[in-house]
């Protein structure tokens, strides 16, 4: 198994683990912790579906010449992995174990299956990419659409960008806190989130 295969895989075991031995409050608190970010995911749905689901289905679906969804493209927050198991059911979390076990390589992400996106709410990063040819055939002739991807972008570093208590720090942080640790965990490892943080004096107690 690659190393990206395993932290994943780790990442997911560990958070049905702990998931597993918390009480039904604390998992619903957990789940209403998330609830706005997921009216906001709905919001770049919707956008997307109205917006790009044209250019999208021509450009890679029909010429197949994707810039999404690429072998190890991207990286996963621990935070995405956090709530896509909260999502998932136990199904849709093993079927992913599975996936990652059985991952024979290729140019595909190990998580793009035959009908999509495995995970049931797909990562941060991957929600909000779009490509040059998406943003000047789309959003680069037209000002309103422009302007409303520029505001779901902003709302987006509301819960992302630590330069202030956000959603996906905060859920490290209950894990940490917990005594797991992760390499995903990006906003308590990676230098530049860490600067941030420290410049604002987040994470502070
Ligand atoms: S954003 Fe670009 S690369 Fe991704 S699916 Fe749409 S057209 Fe294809
Ligand atoms: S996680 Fe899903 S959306 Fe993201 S690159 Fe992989 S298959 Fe594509």
């Amino acid at each position: 198994m690659s190393t990206y295969n395993h932290r994943q895989t780790e990442a997911i075991l560990l958070v049905r683990r702990h998931l597993a031995g918390l009480s039904g409050n604390e998992v619903s608190r957990l789940k209403q912790s998330m609830a706005p970010y997921l009216g906001f995911r709905d919001e770049v749905s919707s956008f997307q579906a109205e917006t790009l689901a044209g250019v999208c289905t021509v450009r890679c679906f029909h010429d197949r010449t994707s810039a999404c969804c690429g072998r190890e493209g991207i990286f996963t927050f621990f935070a995405d992995v956090v709530m896509n198991v909260l999502l998932s059911t136990g199904e849709q979390s093993d079927r992913i174990l599975e996936t990652l076990e059985e991952d024979t390589g290729g140019p595909d992400c190990v998580y793009l299956g035959d009908t999509g996106c495995l995970w049931r709410l797909k990562p941060i990063i991957c929600e909000m990419f779009l490509c040059g040819h998406a943003r000047e055939s789309v959003l680069e002739k037209n000002e309103p659409l422009a302007k409303r991807w520029e505001g779901l972008r902003r709302r987006e570093k509301l819960f992302t960008l630590p330069d202030r208590p956000v959603l996906f720090d905060d859920l490290e942080s209950f894990f940490l806190e917990a005594g797991m640790e992760s390499p995903l965990m990006y906003f308590h490892r990676s230098p530049g989130l860490l600067r941030l943080k420290a410049k604002h004096g987040v994470g502070r107690k």
